[in-house]
């Protein structure tokens, strides 16, 4: 099945929930990654939210309608009551994610007690699959270890998914990242998710973005080991290059439209410890904060800018076939950057 052949009836979702909260607990790091998106933010004269914020924070959550949340930002296990946070979110019946770097994890049974406390799946972040480009990149030379050895724990955990976060950048080759593949294979790991850098700072990987050869190459790859793992891209761009490729299943390609389209405005909230909110943590404009506004007239503030498609998409991609799946390509490149060769 290609894109084209799904009728009105079978197009990709329009939601108008926030199912999905990046949740930042704090801005704190111990590593200096070059593609830190978050650091920018980071402002010590602002109040952080306290335990108790977050627990009217996730009672807002839950009443919205938000089911899942992944924790980002900086990194989370800095946060002295990130168990305690876990707890409530798993008494509101979160699905719960933490993206780390893993340094900070030091047992199987550490693994096990984030679980008991209500952590689902753990991403353990991996910039490259050699210790010397993955300890450049975050500024420490003992991070590929830490992370490695991190890597081993998780696969003798209890955690119900475990995976790598790898963030695709202008260092590494399609090999490295085939290599990165296979060292989670090798550690049974369930799941693999590649994200372009979003990180205007560095000009170069707009290149890799809107490198059509590159992504073409990373999706034949990823067709090599589907069999044997699953690995997710979030890149829009992949949704044109794809148009008439011919999926197996109508599930399959619907998956792959969810995984690539942008959700921002439509199904995702970021919100950071200072209670400042965004479409998503890559967009930069703030819509509100919940110490200032509540979380509803918040989200229908991005909804209503979001659904206006002179403020969410260029002209180019108006006039697009694929516009509706991918939903104008990520806004982090919107509207300063061109982001879109390939129309
Ligand atoms: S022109 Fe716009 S909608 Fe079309 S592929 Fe490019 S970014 Fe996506
Ligand atoms: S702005 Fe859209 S495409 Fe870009 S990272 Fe956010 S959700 Fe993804």
């Amino acid at each position: 099945m290609k894109i084209k052949d799904l009728t009105n009836n079978e197009l990709h979702l329009t939601y108008s929930v926030p199912f999905l909260i990046f949740l930042g607990l704090t801005y704190d790091c111990n590593y200096s990654c070059k593609h830190c998106y978050a650091k920018k933010n980071k402002n010590s004269q602002r109040r952080i939210l306290e335990f108790n914020d977050f627990v009217e924070l996730i009672n807002s959550l839950e009443k919205i309608g938000s089911i899942l949340i992944n924790y980002s930002h900086g990194e989370t296990l800095l946060y002295k009551n990130a168990l305690e946070i876990f707890k409530l979110a798993k008494k509101k019946g979160f699905f719960q994610t933490l993206i780390t770097n893993g340094s900070l994890i030091n047992s199987t049974e550490q693994i096990n007690n984030l679980h008991k406390s209500g952590i689902n799946s753990i991403l353990i972040s991996l910039d490259s699959p050699t210790s010397e480009k993955h300890n450049k990149n975050r500024g420490s030379s003992k991070a590929f270890l830490k992370a490695v050895n991190c890597l081993d724990m998780l696969s003798c955990s209890t955690i119900p998914i475990k995976g790598i976060a790898h963030t695709l950048n202008n260092f590494n080759s399609i090999l490295d990242i085939e290599k990165i593949i296979q060292i989670a294979i090798e550690k049974n790991l369930d799941y693999i998710s590649l994200m372009s850098m979003r990180n205007k700072a560095e000009p170069k990987i707009k290149d890799i973005v809107n490198n059509s050869d590159y992504l073409l190459s990373l999706w034949d790859l990823i067709l090599r080991y589907q069999k044997k793992i699953l690995i997710s891209t979030h890149e829009p761009l992949l949704i044109k290059l794809l148009e008439n490729t011919n999926f197996e299943t109508e599930k399959e390609l619907l998956a792959f439209l969810d995984n690539n389209s942008c959700h921002a405005g439509e199904s995702i909230l970021s919100i950071d410890c200072y209670g400042d909110i965004r479409a998503c943590n890559f967009v930069s404009k703030v819509y509100g904060n919940i110490f200032e506004n509540d979380i509803f007239s918040i989200w229908d503030n991005i909804q209503t800018e979001y659904k206006n498609p002179k403020k969410s998409f260029s002209m180019d991609c108006l006039n697009c076939n694929v516009l509706q799946f991918c939903r104008g390509g990520c806004k982090h490149f919107f509207p300063t950057d061109h982001y879109c060769d390939i129309h």
